[in-house]
């Protein structure tokens, strides 16, 4: 088990009450304890885990980050604060956690990631440069797309590395005397503490073969992923209306040992089949399906086991986006799966639970969250700190819907 003692926090007398206990330490845990724990809060990290690892989300050696924002203009500003964000603890923390690639969106002209690239790029004034699928082939060999795809290519996009983004949050957490981590330890609830009690929250956990403890704290910020559910449901007797998708995500090798490691990231829409990939960036060109992955209720029913059919799922759609793709050419070099937890528009959930501002929780990933995870923990500190709030990301819009908790 990974610890770091803490010592004093500015606004408490009993040591044993935390300002904040933060649950769950992917991208969005981490970066929400770092922030706290650099203004001063004397803050707790409980992770299920290690730090990284491999059962969540944010790991791997790629996620795309980019500007032009199909999804909504609504993150443009967030995604903006995300990249400043990213630089200051690439300075902090001496690593190096971006590699600027460009990246491109393909679609038809009426497709949704060639329309919300523009509209993105249009109301921020962005730059971009717009493509026929004729300049598309001949700029960026790996792709072979028809004549009624377009592309829409922004300068400033590329890849983040989720381990070591994770890994240098911790690193420097580790080094605040006010902050405390606990990893391999499970919350297994979250209970209201009793009235006129100094704290509000208490954080039942148990660690591998050891007793249930308590942390009392004055707010608890609930980040989650999959398990948020779970975690709800055990402590409050409500979930929120998520599902989880498992994510098939493949690294492939042309036979014949052509390479394609100067390309930018994509994104796009081809015949309403959503997809997303790399340049190879050592191991193969890395590449999935958006969306197209099975779904469930809950975390603990996900099936890891790769079936035969969504390997040729993926000979049968990606000819339409790579040149000579096909069983003949291609090794599979690598499979891995992953966890998308989605709301029902597909928009980040970051607002108070019960309505009771110390509580917040944080599910900021419907497969698209990562590249926001530096500007999610900063956000948290603000809401926390200046109370700034923003409602698109809050769960109202989901006001009386099946499964929604009553507000
Ligand atoms: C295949 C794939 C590709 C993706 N590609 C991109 C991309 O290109 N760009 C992008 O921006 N985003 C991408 N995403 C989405 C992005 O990775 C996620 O939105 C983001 O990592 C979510 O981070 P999180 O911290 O909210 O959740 P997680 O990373 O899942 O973190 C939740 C943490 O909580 C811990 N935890 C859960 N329950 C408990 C408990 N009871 N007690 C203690 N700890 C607990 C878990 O162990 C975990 O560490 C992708 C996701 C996947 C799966």
């Amino acid at each position: 088990m990974n610890t770091t003692k803490s010592t004093i926090s500015t606004n408490n007398t009993d040591l044993s009450i935390y300002d904040v206990i933060v649950i769950g330490l992917g991208g969005s845990g981490i970066s929400t304890l770092y922030y706290l724990a650099k203004a001063g809060y004397k803050v707790l990290g409980l992770e299920k885990f290690d730090i990284p690892h491999k059962n969540g989300s944010s790991h791997g050696d790629s996620r795309i980050i980019r500007q032009c924002y199909y999804e909504g203009v609504e993150y443009v500003p967030f995604v903006l604060e995300a990249y400043k964000l990213w630089e200051e603890l690439e300075k902090e923390s001496g690593e190096v956690l971006f590699n600027k690639t460009g990246c491109i969106s393909f679609g038809n002209s009426k497709s949704n990631p060639i329309i919300g690239m523009q509209k993105s790029a249009s109301v921020y004034n962005l730059p971009v440069k717009n493509y026929t699928s004729e300049e598309i082939n001949k700029r960026f060999p790996l792709f072979k797309v028809k004549e009624d795809i377009c592309g829409v290519y922004e300068d400033n996009g590329g890849v983040l590395n989720p381990d070591k983004c994770v890994n240098a949050y911790y690193q420097l957490v580790k080094r605040i005397n006010n902050a405390e981590i606990i990893t391999n330890t499970d919350v297994s609830k979250v209970l209201k503490s009793k009235l006129g009690s100094d704290y509000n929250y208490e954080v039942v956990t148990a660690a591998m073969g050891m007793d249930t403890r308590v942390y009392k704290s004055k707010k608890v910020i609930i980040s989650a992923g999959s398990y948020l559910n779970t975690l709800l449901e055990a402590s409050f007797n409500y979930t929120l209306p998520l599902e989880i998708e498992r994510q098939l995500v493949t690294y492939c090798k042309y036979k014949d040992g052509r390479t394609h490691k100067n390309i930018p990231v994509y994104v796009g829409d081809i015949n309403n089949t959503e997809f997303y990939g790399f340049p190879d960036l050592g191991v193969g060109f890395k590449f999935a399906f958006h969306h197209k992955g099975r779904k469930t209720k809950r975390v603990e029913e996900v099936d890891r086991n790769i079936r035969e059919e969504e390997r040729d799922a993926i000979f049968d759609f990606f000819p339409n986006v790579f040149s000579d793709f096909s069983k003949d050419t291609i090794d599979v070099v690598k499979e891995e799966t992953c966890l998308y937890t989605n709301s029902p528009d597909k928009d980040f959930i970051i607002d108070y639970l019960n309505n009771d501002e110390n509580l917040i929780c944080i599910s900021a990933c419907s497969g698209h969250g990562f590249k926001f995870t530096s500007a999610v923990g900063k956000y948290i500190h603000d809401m926390i700190v200046n109370k700034r709030f923003i409602e698109f990301f809050s769960l109202k819009r989901f006001k009386g819907m099946k499964g929604s908790p009553k507000f």
